[in-house]
């Protein structure tokens, strides 16, 4: 039997591995289907504190993990598909053929990008349409593309893709972006981006080979339509909480997000505890779900002193 099991290698996860290590509790990571989180699919990181260069994403997951490997976390890679929690109080997780046995859980999975829910969308996805700049926007060089979103990620990926494409169009349901005011300016500023305001994506065209060839637009204050050529296209929308999984182990509020109990990241279920994206929908920040890892850690090594 674990003392813990944390799922999800995120900025939350590993934080909860480095103290709950720490802390004698030998804890086993399962990574899920993206090992290292949303920081893995990023470029550089200007606001993690400690590093006033900034630091690539990818490299500050690879160098939380070296720093969870070195207390003795051991990481299984391992999707979870049921937790249930016992009679006797102790939890099970199923990961594909395996059963495993913790006494407390610690919930880090963080959210994935999420999507307009039109028609073709699946087919689409990796045949010009995603929502990793980081990671396709080096195949669509010297050609138009768009991304759709108003946030700090829709800003940021615009700039980045202007290393790659001719013309980078930034379709927003609304005529001001929601994005921070440096990162905005920041996208603004540059002659590549054109704004495309006030507008929503309807269709996806696609060519004979059911390659992305143009988006539909409809302007919303109109309702007039009309079409934009791009040869991919970036979602960049916000986020869904991996929270399905866990059924009635916890409470959510309407869009998935787990609710925490009092100022900790206790659940509804006792010795379980979240953390990080999946359960925060205010701030979202590398820095403040490494903070909500380390409070869980703290908390389940409460818990299980109590216990004892
Ligand atoms: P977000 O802030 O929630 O922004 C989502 C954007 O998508 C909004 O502009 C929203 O429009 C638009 N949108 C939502 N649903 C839509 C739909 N169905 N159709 C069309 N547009 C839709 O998400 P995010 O940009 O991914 O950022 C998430 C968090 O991560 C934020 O806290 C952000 O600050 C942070 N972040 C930080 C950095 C950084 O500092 N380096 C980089 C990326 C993200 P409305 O504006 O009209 O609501």
């Amino acid at each position: 039997m674990e003392d813990v099991i944390i799922i999800g290698t995120g900025c939350a996860g590993y934080t909860a591995a480095i103290y709950t290590a720490r802390a004698n509790m030998n804890p086993l990571m399962l990574t899920g289907t993206q090992p290292g989180g949303q920081l893995t699919t990023t470029t550089e990181v200007e606001n993690f504190p400690g590093f006033p260069e900034g630091i690539m994403g990818p490299d500050l997951m690879m160098n939380m993990q070296k720093q969870a490997e070195r207390f003795g976390t051991r990481i299984e890679y391992l999707n979870v598909e049921q937790v249930s929690k016992h009679a006797d109080g102790h939890f099970e997780v199923k990961a594909g053929d395996k059963t495993l046995e913790a006494k407390t859980v610690i919930v880090a999975t963080g959210a994935a990008p999420r999507h307009l829910g039109l028609d073709n969308e699946k087919e689409l996805i990796g045949h010009g349409l995603t929502s990793c700049a980081t990671c396709d926007g080096a195949f669509y060089r010297d050609v138009p593309v768009c991304v759709i979103g108003g946030g700090d990620s829709a800003a940021e990926e615009a700039t980045f893709l202007t290393k790659f494409a001719s013309k980078v169009y930034l379709i927003h349901r609304r005529d001001e972006l929601r994005a921070s005011r440096i990162m905005a300016e920041r996208a603004l500023a540059n002659e590549k981006i054109e704004p495309v305001w006030n507008s929503v994506v309807t269709e996806y065209l696609t060519d004979d080979e059911g390659e992305m060839r143009a988006v539909k637009l409809k302007n919303v204050q109109d309702d007039t339509e009309s079409e934009l050529e791009v040869k991919c296209v970036f979602v960049a929308i916000g986020h869904v909480p991996n929270s399905g999984f866990l059924g009635d182990l916890v409470d959510t509020d309407d869009n998935g997000y787990i609710e925490q109990k009092g100022r900790g990241t206790a659940t509804r279920t006792p010795g379980l505890f979240a953390a990080g994206d999946v359960a925060d929908h205010v701030y979202r920040q590398a820095v403040t779900a490494a903070g909500q890892g380390c409070a869980a850690a703290l908390e389940a090594e409460r818990y299980l002193a109590d216990q004892e």
